[in-house]
């Protein structure tokens, strides 16, 4: 008989959103009233429409699409060179980073491009991830066979787990032991931290020392408010030696459900064959994409490098400050409420502790029994999460106001 990849076996049956989307169901249906009252401030989707420059481009790229001398077929796994220079040019060179167009990998999604990459790294590689997590990081390293089983926690064997929590302002410590891969996610998702240039500059020295590679997830590097927070890993000296970078356009221009990301690979980067000699990471990458990959659609691609002409980025800064702005009402209000909060001023997530001791999963409850309010429990992110709950900013104005005068006339200490 022939046999599965037993390894997606020992991943938790998705469990975070499935059961989030339960205990709603259980509540409306038993209080179909509260239910037209419910405001979903869990979700990791932007909510409102693309940018009209995007528009623009994709109906200029179809019409193109239906001449003979317009007409696109299969165009270049990698991306066409007016996107790759475009983000080169305008996220990297104009900033004083060095990053050519070749070494700009554009496809899909971030998501993809950070389970993809294992792809091309060895079976036998020490790996890092933060606590709490993105899942994707976790559950792609489970499937390749880099684990062993789950604990009770959640935490698989076999991952070094670098716990975030509010007293290292959720960027981890360097760890004390070697680690051959690191994934760092700023601003993060889900405590919406960021990471100064000195504690990324001890990451970026840490795996020079260890001959590591940091993969350095910037989905929402849009989001950056204050001057000093570093945008690119690349802003770090060092780093095209030891970093791989990954983008999306899914928070910046709203292309959740339009597919367009990109990864960095810069050439210097090396990493060590099974004969011990040090061989380039690029043209392994370059090889996957031409054999598993065949580009993304031509109409997406235009609409893409439209969020770098004039008008695109002046409607993308909109689009981001529209959510930044609810970031900051929904801040507000649990703050009122008197809970610590973090995140929120340099990314589209606010982070909340709630009162001590109480679970998350009590706090999700409580917030939508007595708020008819959606979120995320924390301890779904991993083990370090428990306590916490994530707010999402991705929301209309209306609907983040309702939560905010909700969240600000709650008594939290009724949650235990
Ligand atoms: C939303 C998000 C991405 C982007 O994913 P896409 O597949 O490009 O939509 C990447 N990383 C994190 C942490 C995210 O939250």
């Amino acid at each position: 008989m022939a046999r599965l990849n037993s390894h997606y076996l020992k991943l938790k049956a998705g469990y975070l959103f499935p059961e989030i989307g339960r205990r709603v169901k259980v509540f409306t249906d038993a209080n179909p009233e509260a239910a037209k009252r419910l405001i979903r401030c869990g979700i990791g989707d932007v909510t409102e429409p693309l940018p009209a420059a995007v528009r623009e481009a994709m109906h200029k790229a179809i019409d193109e699409m239906g001449t003979r001398e317009g007409f696109h077929g299969y165009g270049p796994e990698q991306g066409y060179e007016f996107l790759r220079q475009a983000i080169a040019e305008n996220d990297y060179r104009t900033k004083g980073l060095e990053v050519a167009d070749d070494e700009v990998f554009v496809s899909d999604g971030s998501k993809c491009d950070c389970g993809n990459i294992l792809d091309i790294f060895g079976h036998d590689n020490r790996i890092a991830v933060m606590d709490p997590v993105y899942p994707v990081y976790v559950d792609t390293n489970v499937m390749a066979g880099h684990t062993s089983e789950a604990d009770e926690a959640g935490r698989y064997g076999g991952l070094v787990y670098l716990p975030c929590t509010a007293e290292n302002g959720f960027v981890p410590e360097i760890p004390s032991e070697k680690v051959d891969l690191v994934y760092l996610c700023y601003p993060n998702n889900p405590t919406g931290a960021t990471a100064t240039r000195a504690q990324l500059a001890a990451w970026v020295d840490y795996a020079l020392a260890n001959d590591s590679v940091i993969l350095f997830d910037a989905a929402y590097e849009a989001y950056i408010r204050d001057a000093d927070v570093p945008h690119s890993i690349y802003e770090i000296p060092g780093a095209r030696k030891c970093a791989i970078e990954f983008r999306s356009f899914s928070k910046n221009g709203g292309f959740t459900g339009t597919r367009c990301a990109f990864t960095i690979v810069p050439k210097e980067l090396e990493c060590s064959a099974s004969d011990g000699s040090k061989k380039p990471l690029h043209p392994l990458w370059n090889r996957r994409f031409s054999t598993k990959f065949n580009g993304v659609s031509y109409p997406v691609q235009r609409g893409a490098e439209a969020i770098y002409s004039p008008e695109g980025r002046k409607q993308v800064g909109d689009l981001v400050n529209f959510y930044m702005e609810n970031a900051r009402i929904l801040r507000e209000a649990v703050l009122s409420a008197g809970l610590a909060v973090y995140g929120g001023v340099d990314a589209p997530y606010i982070w909340v502790k709630g009162p001590d001791g109480v679970p998350s999963w009590t706090l999700f409850d409580f917030l939508l029994r007595e708020a008819n309010i959606v979120t995320t429990p924390g301890s779904g992110f991993g083990a370090a999460g428990e306590g916490y709950f994530r707010i999402s900013a991705f929301n209309s104005r209306e609907r983040a106001e309702e939560a905010a005068r909700r969240l600000a006339s709650l008594d939290f200490g009724k949650a235990a």
